[in-house]
């Protein structure tokens, strides 16, 4: 499967990470992002935040600081975690390149491929990278008018902006063959970034999106062949009925490569609760076919995500992915919810925190509210529904 390009693993050259399988037939895999912003530079939280997405059991982490000394906080990050860690390159660029010459659109192609060789020598496992951003796309973008929810994508908007103020090709798609080059020196995973993802549900599915989509999987199938591991990258905000037609199109147009989607945010209103909306569209993808999901925290769209904030974003997504499995691998994932369910018929509550999901947070919300009687809990007390029907049929 690794072979045909079906499976990507993200691996760390430098130490020993987990081995985390991204793709067919495998679990669904949770990716956790965290990173200093410019109005929040806190190496310490940002090292407190992988270890808690970490222990709330994310299966890869990206770093994706654009605020403080970005080489020192992606060595002490990549040092602080077993997980594998993921970046995006272009972040460092365009703020390298603001720093140097005081606009971003003085980022030089040299500088950017040096840049992403930097990063590849320090251990990062796997780049996201927007290669699939060309004139061509910005001309569909043009033509159908700008969009509801404008641009999202940090990395994306940048490159466009470069794009246009240079009169140039994105160097990322005209040299793509020295960026494969580079990542499979590294064996690096090259996750194609999607950097016109939409960031309102009214702009899914739209054509300048459908055209980065078709671009960045023609650029898998070219890198596979490279023998350079690949990854697909989508596609933001989208409605619950558009999830499986995107997963088929990306899994048709790339040979299967790998697909790593970022929930999709299935509403535009729930700031505050977008963690719960990316579950439900992170449900669907996983039950679809998604491979890897980026988790969405209580913070999205309104501030820089705490450590709390990262915990919860951790655990939804879990759920969320779980759900999908059970409907993507029936026979493999529904097992656990049938323990699960007797012992909860036989009240058996031991058993219970011992197979749930986060067994001891479940433990303490009943220990909370201890009922009168050990057997039941204190929802219905005597009235307890198990309890009496037990009796007749157990
Ligand atoms: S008391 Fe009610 S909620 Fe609690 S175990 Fe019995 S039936 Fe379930």
């Amino acid at each position: 499967m690794i072979a045909k390009g079906k499976i990507v693993v993200p691996n760390n050259l430098n130490k020993r990470s987990n081995i985390v399988g991204i793709g067919k037939g495998l679990r669904t895999k949770i990716n956790a992002s965290i990173g200093t912003s410019s109005d929040i530079i806190d190496i310490d939280a940002e090292i407190k935040k992988a270890r808690a997405a970490e222990e709330s059991g994310a299966d890869t982490l990206m770093e994706l600081s654009v605020g403080g000394d970005l080489d020192k906080i992606r060595q002490e990050i990549i040092s602080a975690t077993n997980l594998p860690v993921g970046n995006v390159p272009l972040y460092q660029a365009f703020c390298e390149a603001n720093k140097r010459y005081h606009d971003p659109n003085k980022l030089t192609e040299e500088m950017l491929f040096e840049l992403i060789e930097r990063q590849c020598e320090d251990g990062i496992s796997f780049m996201a990278i927007h290669c699939g951003i060309n004139r061509y796309t910005i001309e569909r973008l043009k033509r159908q008018g700008y969009r509801h929810g404008g641009l999202v994508s940090k990395g994306g908007s940048f490159m466009v902006g470069w794009m246009l103020a240079n009169d140039k090709e994105n160097p990322l798609y005209e040299r793509f063959d020295r960026v494969v080059e580079i990542l499979k020196r590294y064996d690096v995973v090259l996750s194609l970034g999607n950097g016109l993802r939409a960031g309102a549900i009214h702009d899914s599915s739209d054509r300048a999106q459908i055209q980065e989509l078709i671009i960045n999987c023609e650029l898998a199938e070219i890198g596979q062949e490279m023998g350079c591991q690949m990854m697909v990258e989508g596609p933001g905000h989208v409605p619950l009925d558009e999830i499986e037609a995107n997963i088929i199109l990306q899994k048709r147009m790339s040979n299967e490569a790998p697909y790593y989607m970022l929930g999709p945010i299935a509403s535009d209103v729930t700031a505050g609760y977008d963690h719960i909306s990316a579950a439900i569209g992170a449900a669907n993808s996983a039950r679809y076919g998604a491979d890897l999901i980026c988790y969405i925290t209580p913070a999205e769209h309104l501030a820089l995500p705490n450590e709390e904030d990262v915990r919860i974003g951790v655990k939804t997504a879990k759920v969320a992915v779980h759900i999908g499995d059970m409907n993507k691998y029936k026979e493999r994932f529904r097992g656990w919810d049938k323990d699960m369910s007797v012992a909860r018929r036989d009240l058996d509550w031991d058993r219970q925190f011992s197979i749930a999901m986060f067994g001891d947070e479940a433990r303490k919300t009943r220990e909370s509210r201890v009922p009168l009687a050990d057997n039941t809990c204190t929802m219905c007390g005597s009235f307890c529904a198990l309890s009496n029907a037990n009796k007749y049929f157990m």
